[in-house]
């Protein structure tokens, strides 16, 4: 799986989500108006002023979302899967269109448009070790970590953990470049066997374990 960099738009449709969802609580406050006031005009004001101090904001779930086996995957924060898929596709082709018939497909749930074909392909991936980082934080050894492609910080090829792609002290390193003091690093007992394995080839290279 890849990715592309840009992720600005769906961060801010994810805030006009929010700002949905929020209209949505308010509507329904709205219907149960007279009760609501009711409640809270008979809690004493001490009582209620720190209730309403102690709300805070959880960070809006974290997704990663694209084609699989595209280079089209970008950070989505949306409260669930079906929202976060929604943000990161484009608007149906036909939505404007005043002609847009849902019955025989234009503009409907069978709509063949590009934007809807799209979308019928994306998968959304739970992140939730990214939930409330601030996405400039994020790196490529953390999409590598995620299970995703990466930039190898080394040659600028493609790291990806099939090709035994690490994360060596947070930067993302391919498999080609990945060099024995890096298996010392992220898996010890790897490195062990690395070493094993040229000495038993070529018995008078000094691998560093016990040189002549
Ligand atoms: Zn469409
Ligand atoms: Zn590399």
């Amino acid at each position: 799986m890849t990715r592309m960099m840009p992720e600005t738009s769906p961060i801010s449709e994810a805030v006009g989500h929010e700002g949905g969802e929020r209209r949505g609580l308010s509507r329904r406050a709205l219907l149960l108006g007279t009760s609501v006031v009711a409640v809270v005009a008979a809690l004493p004001a001490v009582q209620a002023a720190p209730a309403v101090a102690k709300v805070v904001k959880p960070p809006l779930p974290t997704w990663i979302v694209g084609t699989p086996g595209e280079a089209n995957h970008e950070v989505i924060r949306a409260a669930t899967r079906e929202a976060a898929i929604q943000f990161r596709a484009d608007p149906c082709d036909f939505e404007d269109d005043a002609d847009a018939d849902p019955a025989s497909g234009e503009g409907g749930p069978a709509c063949e448009c590009c934007a809807c074909t799209d979308r019928s392909g994306y998968e959304a991936t739970r992140v939730a070790q990214w939930d409330g980082r601030p996405s400039a934080s994020i790196t490529d050894s953390d999409w590598l970590d995620a299970g995703f492609d990466a930039i190898c910080a080394r040659c600028g090829d493609t790291a990806t953990r099939d090709d035994n792609g690490c994360n060596v002290a947070g930067e993302a390193i391919c498999g080609g470049c990945m060099k024995l003091a890096d298996w010392d690093i992220v898996d010890p007992e790897y490195a062990a066997e690395l070493r094993a394995e040229a000495e038993s080839l070529d018995p008078t290279a000094d691998t560093g374990g016990r040189g002549m």
